[in-house]
């Protein structure tokens, strides 16, 4: 049997997805592997007005019974794991064991809520009138949009849906044109758990297909309080915009272009294997991805030889093949970027080792050898990000210059430093030094656990998502104040005396 086969229990039969619009490609050798039908704005507008009708009954549901329904969820998706890991590598591209890692997150928030549910904790407050309390209550706060991108199809939406729900929403979800069938058999595991939760409201999570105008007409709707949305800076600033017009809550998590760096005290083994990880892992299509990269001039011949050495070794391939470390790109566009960021890197006067095409037999994908560049100084390409496996190499002298550079560019999503000096580490993660939304010390920027806030700070859009106190984006808060004392006296000794 198929691991694909143990879905059809729930409803998800890749067989029968095979009329639609929507057409999904897989990255591993450009076969169909199903087609989706786009839902129309007519559709958008119904699925709207049913997510805000069962919003009106999910809400009044006590938070600890919607955490059991996410943990019921989070069962199911322990039971197919294998089958949606196996999806995530055909329309994804990605190696079998980090879809199998994006699946576990995808569990590793549900217990997260589960848990949470449980403490959705307000404050007390005091009053300054005798006779009074104040508290504050975190109330569910709406159906939630959450658009999503191709490269996290499955967690991303997980990190937003376990929160949401657990905090009494419905979620709407407008998963990336580029994925459309891993969404489709995530929210299938959903709909059967929700349909056997006597308490679950029909229609609690919806999704809708499509390429981005979907996603603007959920950005414009004020049926939806928040707009969680996760993509391209370009895609951020758009939506935005829209949400702000009409003063929406949206939640950011755009792009990065993240930085590591290795001082004169670094741990090399550890500081190879972890800037390759970061660098060539998922064939560089995280947001997390090590883009630029630090090195002591003390350091840098032997790091940079070494790394060039991991890199030439990295085997590239078929991600179904045990020993594959990187897959291929998503797109022949994301190829096209990539070798058009190397001619740019190369004409800045930039060294480039590494970033051509590499055959597979076999799989008419786009296969890259991932790439270093040696450049003296950053360039414009260097200052962007490309989606794909490109390491800038920069030599620096002082931690000053490190930080500054790290800090140089207009994204601020993850950061790392590989140091056993302690001086320099807690200068890194002061005030005075990363600034970006993740600061790593000997670890890489990229592979977050769900237990941390996560998201970036400047062109990343600034928002938190999964764990620490993320939740709080999902609700509307409310001060209460209670007179319990039958006298009316007024806040900051205000008279105001009436017959
Ligand atoms: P993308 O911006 O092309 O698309 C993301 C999603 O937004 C898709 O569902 C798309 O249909 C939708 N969309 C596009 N334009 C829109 C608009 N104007 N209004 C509403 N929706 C719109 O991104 P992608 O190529 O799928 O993903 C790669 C990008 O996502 C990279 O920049 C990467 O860094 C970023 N990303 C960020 C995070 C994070 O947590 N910070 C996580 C994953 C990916």
């Amino acid at each position: 049997m198929n691991a694909l086969d143990s879905l059809k229990s729930v409803g998800f039969d890749l067989a029968q997805l095979n009329d639609g619009e929507i057409v999904s490609q897989s990255p591993i050798d450009g076969q169909t592997l199903g087609r989706v039908p786009a839902t129309d704005a007519a559709g958008v507008q119904s699925v709207l007005e049913r997510s805000v009708a069962a919003f009106h009954q999910w809400r009044r549901v006590p938070a600890p019974r919607r955490g059991e329904l996410v943990r019921l969820f989070g069962e199911a998706v322990r039971r197919h794991k294998p089958a949606l890991a196996e999806l995530i590598t055909l329309e994804v591209g990605k190696i079998t064991s980090e879809a199998a890692g994006e699946v576990q997150e995808v569990i590793d928030i549900c217990d997260f809520a589960v848990g949470l549910s449980r403490q959705l904790y307000g404050l007390t407050i005091a009053s300054e009138r005798p006779g009074h309390h104040m508290q504050e209550r975190w109330h569910p706060y709406g159906p939630v949009g959450i658009i999503t991108a191709f490269n996290f199809p499955m967690a991303v939406w997980s990190w937003n849906a376990a929160l949401a729900l657990i905090c009494g929403n419905s979620v709407v979800w407008k998963p990336s044109e580029k994925t459309p069938l891993t969404a489709l058999a995530l929210a299938a595991l959903l709909d059967d758990v929700a349909r056997a939760f006597p308490e679950a409201p029909a229609n609690l999570s919806s999704v809708v297909q499509g390429g981005r105008e979907v996603g603007e007409w959920l950005a414009a709707d004020p049926r939806l309080p928040l707009i969680s949305a996760t993509g391209s800076t370009r895609m951020g600033r758009e939506v935005a915009v829209t949400v702000a017009s009409r003063f929406g809550r949206s939640l950011l998590e755009l792009g990065g272009n993240n930085a590591m760096i290795v001082a004169p005290t670094a741990n090399e083994d550890l500081a190879v294997r972890a800037i390759t990880f970061a660098a060539a892992g998922t064939a560089g299509q995280r947001c997390t991805t090590a883009r630029r990269l630090y090195v002591h001039s003390s350091r840098y011949d032997a790091v940079v030889s070494r790394l060039k050495r991991a890199y030439s070794s990295l085997s590239v391939g078929d991600p179904r093949v045990t020993g594959t470390l990187v897959g291929p790109l998503i797109d022949a566009s994301s190829f096209n970027a990539m070798q058009a960021a190397l001619d740019g890197a190369r004409r800045a006067g930039g060294r480039v080792h590494g970033g051509e095409r590499v055959d597979v037999a076999g799989l008419a994908g786009h296969y890259v050898r991932p790439a270093i560049v040696e450049l003296e100084k950053p360039c414009a390409v260097s200052d962007q990000e490309t989606f794909a496996p490109i390491l800038y190499v920069f030599r620096y002298d002082t931690i000053a210059e490190a930080i500054a550079g790290n800090n140089a560019v207009s994204q601020g999503l993850s950061s790392s430093l590989i140091t056993t000096d302690l001086m320099e580490a807690e200068l890194f993660l002061s005030a005075e030094g990363s600034d970006c939304g993740i600061a790593n010390i000997n670890i890489g920027p990229s592979g977050a656990e769900i237990g941390g806030a996560f998201g970036g700070e400047k062109e990343t859009g600034g928002g938190r998502e999964s764990g620490s106190d993320a939740w709080k984006a999902y609700m509307r808060r409310q001060t209460q104040t209670v007179n319990y004392s039958g006298a009316l006296p007024l806040a900051q000794g205000v008279k105001f005396d009436v017959e």
